[in-house]
């Protein structure tokens, strides 16, 4: 497995692979690998002959009260991680690199990050799709891999990538989920031991409003407020949103008529969670 940092190795890399007739799938992390990020990279190896990921903690998108220094990091179990899963290159370039002085240019989408998380992460979506851009500039994949975890996320690539014309297909992958339900995420390692249970009341309230839709309630108020309730439950946490919404536009639907995503995030003491589900109505199942 090759470890490249150097952006021009990076790209002499890619267009070797393409000048050869062999398609690269690319899985993008900001590293702190878990079983979420190894069930991307699993995918993208069936979907191409050669598997690159990225591991890059983007300073772009975190807004200045956030916690850039203090994500965690693991470089050498990461790149072991890649190792065993059989990935052909791992890209990890620096942030001088990424963002030398004089950078000036950030891609901002117009109307997607302004629902859900980019309300309150305002500088969140346009980092992101500014160094995703980049990385697809540089690493040149035919097929990119993003979990729905981030929901959100993964709809501005899907606009960005049809607004900017890259010829790269993009590829959803379901959420996974500890054990006991809890969405994998690097940022579950900040929760104390007393914490920990208490965030399984995100997939804990999703559960319960799938179970009113199914009991054939469509008014999207009445399961949002239950499911602000089981998420109150506990003191420590609060809420930023809990959102029934259009999976394609993320407008917030009044009556759900047939399927909804639900999207929830929430501030458990200093750690923030996100956990969604699609809520289908039981006929539809
Ligand atoms: P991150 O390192 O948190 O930026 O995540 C890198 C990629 O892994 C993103 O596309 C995430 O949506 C995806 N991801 C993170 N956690 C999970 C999970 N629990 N299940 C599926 N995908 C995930």
């Amino acid at each position: 497995m090759k470890v490249i940092a150097e952006m021009d190795e990076m790209v002499r890399f890619s267009e070797k692979l393409r000048c050869e007739g062999q398609t690269i799938a690319f899985v993008p992390t900001m590293g702190f690998l878990h079983e979420g990020h190894l069930a991307l990279m699993a995918d993208g190896q069936k979907k191409a002959d050669h598997l690159v990921v990225s591991i890059f903690v983007n300073p772009a998108q975190f807004g200045p009260n956030e916690d850039f220094s203090t994500y965690p990091r693991a470089m050498d179990q990461d790149l072991e991680k890649c190792r065993n899963i059989g990935a052909t290159a791992v890209f990890t370039p620096a942030a001088e690199d990424m963002y030398p002085a004089g950078h000036e240019t950030y891609v901002v989408l117009e109307k997607l990050p302004f629902h859900l998380c980019g309300l309150s992460r305002p500088v969140f979506f346009k980092g992101v799709a500014t160094v995703v851009t980049k990385l697809f500039n540089i690493v040149r994949p035919h097929v990119a891999l993003f979990g729905e975890k981030d929901f959100q996320q993964l709809a501005v690539i899907r606009q960005l990538v049809q607004d900017l014309c890259f010829d790269i297909e993009i590829t959803g992958v379901p959420i996974v989920r500890e054990p006991d339900g809890l969405a994998m995420s690097s940022r579950n390692k900040y929760l104390t031991p007393k914490q920990r249970p208490h965030a399984l009341l995100l997939h804990r309230s999703l559960a319960a409003a799938q179970k009113m839709v199914t009991d054939g309630e469509t008014d999207a108020s009445r399961i949002v407020a239950l499911a602000r309730d089981v998420l109150t439950s506990c003191p420590d946490i609060r809420v930023d949103y809990v959102s029934i919404c259009d999976p394609g536009t993320l407008d917030e639907v009044a009556v759900i008529e047939d399927a909804a995503l639900m999207a929830i995030a929430v501030w458990l003491g200093k750690t923030r969670l996100i956990d969604n589900q699609m809520l289908v109505q039981t006929n539809r199942m």
